[in-house]
């Protein structure tokens, strides 16, 4: 750290620099003049929507490295302007955090223990349930003979984090297997 003088002391600043009132560059320490924005160092910044909830506030993610560094409100948001709660402010911690899962966990019947399995085998698990279980509940009409064509063992409930495009496609994918029970937390 720089050895201070007495022509540092504010007063003195504030008396013989340009900034009279002592409100800016006077009262401003060397310290704080060192500080530069967390990020200075990104390599670059792309806009999205924070995934928590229905209000869509835009957010400006900066990147370093090929990782996430810093999320912080658009400006450029008619929604938001700028502005972030702080749960959306901390979504970096979404990216980051050390307990975030990257890989499929899966418990089976009756096991104690969670192990890892590959996307592609949990995909397909997946896909062999809701055909069965489209299959086994599937109901053609009702006891009149009146046309039902749905499946009551199927349903969709979503989170905040799927947005507009991905609840039309759950919807449009659901209602054509026959569901009915589709659920979602609206997003803009
Ligand atoms: S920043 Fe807050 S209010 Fe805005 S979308 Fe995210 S969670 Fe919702």
């Amino acid at each position: 750290m720089a050895r201070l003088t007495l022509l540092d002391w504010p007063v003195l600043r504030q008396l013989r620099g340009a900034d009279p009132t002592g409100r800016g560059s006077a009262v401003t320490s060397a310290r704080t003049r060192s500080t530069v924005p967390r990020t200075s160092t990104a390599d670059g910044m792309a806009e999205s929507i924070c995934p928590y909830c229905a209000v869509g506030c835009s957010q400006r993610i900066f990147h370093q490295d090929g990782k996430v560094i810093q999320i912080e409100g658009n400006p450029e948001s008619p929604v938001s302007r700028g502005r972030l709660c702080p749960k959306g402010a901390a979504s970096e911690q979404l990216a980051n955090s050390y307990l975030r899962q990257t890989t499929v966990r899966y418990r089976r019947p009756y096991a104690t223990e969670w192990e890892d399995l590959d996307l592609d085998t949990a995909m397909d698990m997946i896909a062999d349930r809701f055909i069965e279980a489209r299959r086994k509940h599937w109901e053609d009409e009702d006891e009149q003979g009146r046309s039902l064509r749905r499946a009551m063992g199927i349903a969709s409930l979503g989170g905040a984090t799927i947005d507009n495009e991905e609840n039309y496609l759950i919807k449009k994918f659901f209602t054509a297997a026959g569901a009915i029970q589709i659920e979602n937390q609206a997003r803009i």
